[in-house]
């Protein structure tokens, strides 16, 4: 076995390869932008994968596409469409890059994605990881993709220290480009695109963060740690108390439930609509309708909803601190397209006053499956996801 720290030798790269690509083939996940020949799909599902974890996405894919097919039809949307059927994704500046790109596509590229990775990386919200596994995926250019999870393999393998310099970025970038094959796509076999989507899978399922399943990993022959390789240590959480207003009204036969935009100056999620906030001294002594738990990077929001039931909960109204103009009542029957914070749209599913979609999630709710950890350049890294 090679000494810790040693890049693998040329002779073992065949090897790894092909046990990685067997591996794969018998248990990759099925996911729906698996096997998908239009690379707008592709597109779109790299940009939802992005700091999202694999249930949420499949929760909003298919809806997304059958709402906006194509490019072209991404590009006429108007904003707050896009907004509102990226709701819940959360990083909503994803959603507005992706719309201007697609506007960028059909305005001066006559309506199709670059084929390859440079011209892919001109797009607004396309970094480096993202170009790379378009480029691969839809194209089969011979490109490296490095996440969080293939980089976390390759220091296992290789039994390098995880250190954040360029040197050790370097090392990890140049191991990942060596393995990669070098073949073009050919009758339908994309090994470059294939061997990138399994070395994602193997670092989300396998050589998870905490407690790898060496013992069912492809290539534990050829990997000097095995286990013992110091694990990145998780950023800390912290913890933060919030407080929002649930007030609903009669109009006619429907209801309607009472929003605040938030303002388009704001840094974080502009123009989305949210439940009406409230100061923690308004709702000291009161018992909440609801109580939940959002999680938003490294931060822990214990959530909870008052409701406006009786006059005696009326003063709650006038503690909400924002301006009266920025209220606006929407029916509850059409919230579906509005473009709500996230955390709005789960409290209002979970008190029924909007409608939750059924989606099937098989087996996809494993907690570290594929939650990628490469942030774009282009990407705001913070909790825009309310
Ligand atoms: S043997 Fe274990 S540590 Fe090494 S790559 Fe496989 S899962 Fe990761």
């Amino acid at each position: 076995m090679r000494p810790e720290g040693e890049a693998l030798r040329p002779a073992e790269i065949p090897l790894f390869r092909r046990k990685l690509m067997q591996w794969y083939r018998n248990h990759a996940r099925k996911l729906p932008w698996r096997g998908v020949t239009d690379p707008y799909r592709t597109w779109v599902s790299e940009i939802m994968l992005q700091q999202t974890r694999v249930a949420a996405v499949i929760e909003h894919y298919n809806d997304f596409l059958r709402k906006f097919p194509t490019i072209v039809a991404l590009s006429l949307a108007p904003e707050a469409e896009v907004l509102a059927a990226w709701s819940g994704l959360g990083y909503y500046r994803r959603a507005r890059m992706l719309h201007k790109a697609a506007q960028f596509i059909v305005q001066e590229l006559g309506g199709a994605l670059p084929t390859d990775s440079v011209g892919l990386r001109t797009l607004p919200g396309i970094g480096e990881y993202t170009c790379a596994a378009i480029a691969s995926i839809a194209f089969g250019e011979s490109v490296a993709v490095v996440d969080g999870n293939v980089e976390r393999v390759l220091l296992r393998v290789t039994g390098r220290p995880q250190v954040a310099t360029a040197a050790g970025r370097a090392f990890v970038q140049e191991q990942a480009a060596v393995l990669v094959p070098k073949k073009k796509m050919e009758e339908g076999v994309n090994a470059a695109g294939d061997h990138n989507q399994a070395m994602m899978e193997l670092g989300a399922t396998i050589c998870l963060p905490k407690n790898p399943l060496c013992l069912e990993c492809p290539v534990y022959g050829l990997c000097v740690t095995r286990g013992e390789h110091l694990t990145t240590p998780r950023t800390a959480q912290r913890s933060l108390p919030v407080a929002f207003l649930l007030h609903l009204r009669k109009s006619g036969a429907l209801t309607e439930v009472l929003l605040h935009r938030r303002a388009n100056e704001e840094s974080l999620m502009p123009g989305m609509l949210e439940l009406p906030p409230l100061s923690q001294d308004a709702v000291t002594a009161r018992e909440p309708l609801l109580r939940l738990r959002h999680s938003i990077t490294n931060t822990n929001y214990y959530v909870q909803i008052y409701a406006i039931r009786s006059a005696k909960d009326k003063p709650l109204l006038e503690a909400v601190p924002v301006r009266e103009e920025a209220l606006e009542w929407v029916k509850t029957n059409r919230l579906a397209e509005y473009p709500l914070t996230g955390l709005t749209r789960k409290a209002l599913q979970r008190l029924d006053v909007m409608e939750m979609r059924k989606v099937r999630l098989e087996g996809l709710d494993q907690p570290n499956a594929a939650i990628p950890s490469a942030v774009e350049e282009t990407d705001v890294v913070g909790f825009d996801s309310f």
